[in-house]
């Protein structure tokens, strides 16, 4: 039986052509501003997002904390939706090293926040007594929601308001590029009025390693210090650089592949009896689903699909993730139905 997984896009192995890339990357002193690969990643990454300038960093959490170092002193605060992946997994990071505290507003179904909400919980500077807002995070696509998108309007309108208060907005953009795919709109509508983006390329644009966070010149610039301060400081990247320069030229318009994949997925997993999903909601490559609790507990279940050599993964107690990427393909997709549908099914005799 072949194993099937569907934990995560971050499973994907880099291609032929990136492992090429790879080998005969011209590379350089990178904390000396001296790798031409990692240079042109940054520059060709930020030019796809609308923004003056970029820097290379170890992960997408890491991207995430030097926003926050850039934007936040200890004790001031941000505002984020109470399903953003910095609240939930990023190990209390903005906490923990930022020093920053964060204040969550309601997230919708759609990955979205109120700007009302938003307007409603900005703190000004200058009061003794308040934790000042300095940062407010969106999230596209939305991991916890399902890997839903925000449209450029919904993401305007957010800005506005914070931007009106003089406050802010980064924007974790892991999967960017599959808000843009989504949308068939070029990344950077999606981009335009935040402030920053971070994205990764080690998800389901395939690289083994790295992310980008891109800015305007002066934030890159205060970025660039809290990246040396975290040993973010990398020498010759250039060799992962070298595989994010294909991954932007060849992995962006496959994501479609995978979004179809997922859509036939929650189509499928719709129709086992026990398991809940709006199969219409799908818009990109993450599913996430609900389990009757009279079938099985979410952590039961997902030991029992591991059995069956289907791994996936679970952010709640009864919902379970399965995520779509390169290396699924459309029979493997009608492979993990069945296997799902076996293990419903023995839970239920
Ligand atoms: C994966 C992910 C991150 C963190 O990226 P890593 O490279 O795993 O550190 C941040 N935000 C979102 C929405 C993610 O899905």
């Amino acid at each position: 039986m072949v194993l099937i997984d569907l934990r995560s896009d971050t499973v994907t192995k880099p291609t032929d052509e990136m492992r090429r890339a790879m080998a005969e990357a011209e590379v350089g002193d990178d904390v000396y501003g001296e790798d031409p690969s990692v240079n042109e990643l940054q520059e060709r990454a930020a030019a796809m997002l609308g923004k003056e300038a970029g820097l290379m960093t170890a992960s997408g959490t890491m991207s995430n904390l030097i926003a926050t170092m850039s934007y936040c002193s200890r004790g001031d605060e941000i505002i984020m939706g109470d399903q953003a992946h910095m609240f939930w997994n990023e190990s209390g990071g903005q906490a923990a090293l930022a020093g920053a505290q964060t204040r969550l507003v309601p997230n919708d179904a759609r990955g979205g926040i109120n700007p009302e909400d938003v307007a409603r919980s900005i703190r000004p500077k200058g009061n003794p007594h308040f934790a000042a807002t300095t940062m407010v995070c969106l999230e596209n696509t939305h991991n916890r929601c399902s890997g839903m998108v925000m449209t450029p309007s919904e993401t305007k309108a957010v800005c506005d308001v914070a931007h009106q208060a003089g406050v802010p907005v980064h924007l974790d953009g892991a999967r960017i590029f599959n808000a843009a795919v989504a949308l068939e709109v070029p990344a950077e509508e999606l981009t335009r009025d935040v402030d920053d983006v971070s994205f990764c390329l080690s998800k389901a644009l395939s690289c083994p390693v790295g992310s980008v966070l891109v800015g305007s010149k002066d934030f890159i610039k205060e970025a660039h210090r809290w990246r040396k301060m975290v040993g973010g400081g990398m020498r010759q990247a250039g060799i992962l650089a070298a595989a994010g320069l294909v991954a932007l030229e060849t992995m962006v318009d496959r994501l479609a592949e995978d979004h179809q994949n997922a859509r036939r997925l929650a189509a499928g997993l719709a129709n086992i009896d026990g398991l809940a999903v709006d199969a219409d909601s799908i818009q990109t490559n993450i599913v996430i689903f609900d389990i009757d609790e009279k079938v099985a507990t979410a952590t039961d279940f997902m030991k029992a699909m591991a059995n069956a050599e289907v791994l996936v993964s679970y952010p709640g107690e009864h919902s379970v993730r399965m995520v779509t990427h390169r290396h699924i393909s459309a029979d493997d997709v009608e492979e993990a139905l069945s296997r799902t549908s076996r293990v419903v099914r023995e839970f239920r005799a």
